[in-house]
């Protein structure tokens, strides 16, 4: 044997590998064994042992205050008296929270602190978005008038005033998908809620100001990220004030009056990593000056609303109108004004910080064929290329493109349908074809939408129906 190095055991790592997988773990804390993750940076002390910096604070706490027990120093396991070595090394592997890699974040397409032109972000939303152009303009317009607002953050006589918006459209016609994918263009933070769930404070359900809590959560705790990020409410129109009720209106008319401040700009106080405030949560002070509200809900009646005031209007004076003029009227929602929102139920303080008012069409059928083979992750392209990488081609019929947008018509749920049907059927092909080598192409046609036929199967090289086969 000649030198150190060969009594060693080849298989034992060496020291530089070992603090290489040390690094892959987190650091715990000593005293209350939260991660570095959850309890923030860790102060480091001799013989590896951490401690976050709440535990660090409270121990001078308890010293400054004679509270210090001293007859549990000996027991600290790092206390070098009780000959306990190395604190990191006691704790089981199998308590040990591995660290999570950092993730590698794609460049935003556009900078907020230097906004494009409202046309170019519309070009952007058109990649993604079917239809809906009055939306995406209006949207476009509304987004490059914010955050150049932020960006410059003039505050001299002229004010800007925030551009807070309303969306009005049926279920599955893309408000949140829009808002969506607006906030990752923009790579700002998104919080999605429902005003559903909230309730004045103090009352069973979420305070108002949760909203902001999962924004704060939603920019990994960063408060400046935060304060530049959107906030989408969705059903909106579920906080309509209730109508002839005696009892406090708790859900409906107190959550507008609570939302007004927010909506306008104000400093909440919101508790960090929690939903609610409570004495173990540590809170935090987020502005929402700079927040950009964006409301969402699909307005029920409101059309029976418009078409009350139209039909009152026209039909005073020489010019009447016949009353069912605006029975057929598809685009009777894009005729509304404040004051239907308001017979609705919106108060007028509310409607107020929403300056910018814009609806949606529901979908028909052209359009929910082109939202499945369009938009850039269109879900035709999904699966397409899923079995690309099994070397499948996969082609869909036109006629049974119209055959899936037929059948989600029916639902009635707007394009939330076609995934459901399509995941349905396809069930069957992701199955079968990884089965056999041999098949190079799949051809989905109308009568296998219908569950009258199969789809075309070709082999590699030649063409041999088979699967239920009824095509002529
Ligand atoms: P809602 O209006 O109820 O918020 P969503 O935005 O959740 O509807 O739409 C549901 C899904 O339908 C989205 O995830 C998206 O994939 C699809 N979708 C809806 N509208 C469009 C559209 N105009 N263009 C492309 N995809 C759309």
């Amino acid at each position: 044997m000649s030198g150190n190095e060969d009594t060693r055991d080849k298989n034992m790592p060496t020291r530089a590998e070992d603090t290489e997988k040390k690094d892959e773990y987190e650091k715990v804390c000593f005293i209350c064994h939260r991660p570095e993750s959850v309890a923030g940076k860790m102060i480091d002390l001799p013989n590896h042992i951490s401690v976050c910096a709440d535990c660090m604070q409270r121990s001078f706490d308890a010293m400054n205050n004679g509270g210090f027990d001293y007859s549990q120093f000996m027991n600290m396991p790092g206390n070098p008296m009780m000959g306990f070595g190395d604190a990191e090394n006691q704790m089981p592997k199998s308590q040990r929270v591995k660290k999570k890699k950092p993730e590698e974040k794609a460049e935003p397409v556009f900078d907020i602190h230097n906004i494009p032109a409202p046309h170019k972000i519309k070009a952007q939303l058109d990649e993604y978005v079917v239809g809906q152009e009055h939306a995406k303009k209006a949207m476009a317009v509304a987004v490059y008038n914010h955050y150049k607002r932020v960006a410059t953050d003039t505050m001299d006589d002229i004010e800007i005033e925030k551009s807070n918006m309303l969306m009005i459209g049926p279920t599955g016609s893309g408000k949140t998908y829009l808002v969506k994918t607006l906030a990752r263009l923009l790579d700002v933070p998104l919080a999605l809620t429902d005003a559903t769930s909230l309730t004045e404070a103090g009352y069973i359900g979420d305070d108002i100001e949760s909203v902001v809590s999962k924004l704060l959560a939603a920019a990994d705790n960063d408060v400046e990220k935060a304060e530049s990020g959107i906030i989408f409410i969705d059903e909106i129109d579920k906080i309509a004030k209730k109508k002839n009720t005696s009892q406090r209106d708790v859900s409906g008319e107190s959550v507008q009056q609570g939302m007004l401040k927010l909506l306008e700009g104000s400093e909440v106080e919101v508790p960090v990593g929690a939903n609610s405030k409570n004495a173990m949560v540590p809170l935090t002070t987020v502005n929402t000056r700079n927040i950009l509200f964006i409301c969402g809900g699909a307005f029920p009646d409101l059309e029976q609303i418009i078409k009350e005031r139209l039909t009152k209007q026209s039909s005073m004076g020489f010019g009447a109108d016949l009353k069912d003029k605006y029975d057929n009227d598809k685009n009777l929602l894009e005729k509304v004004t404040t004051e239907d929102l308001r017979n609705f139920g919106m108060i007028p303080e509310f409607l107020g910080r929403l300056p910018i008012v814009f609806t949606l069409q529901g979908l028909d059928k052209e359009m929910l064929v082109k939202i499945l083979k369009e938009p850039k992750n269109a879900i035709l392209k999904q699966y397409q290329k899923l079995l690309a990488l099994d070397e499948v081609n996969l082609e869909f019929e036109d006629d049974a493109l119209s055959a899936i947008a037929e059948k989600a018509m029916k639902k009635d749920t707007g394009a939330r349908a076609l995934r459901a049907i399509i995941e349905d059927f396809m069930l069957d092909i992701m199955y079968e074809i990884p089965k056999d080598d041999s098949i190079g192409e799949v051809v989905i046609t109308r009568a296998y939408i219908e569950g009258t036929g199969g789809p075309v199967i070709r082999l590699r090289g030649q063409e041999v129906p088979r699967i239920g086969q009824s095509q002529g």
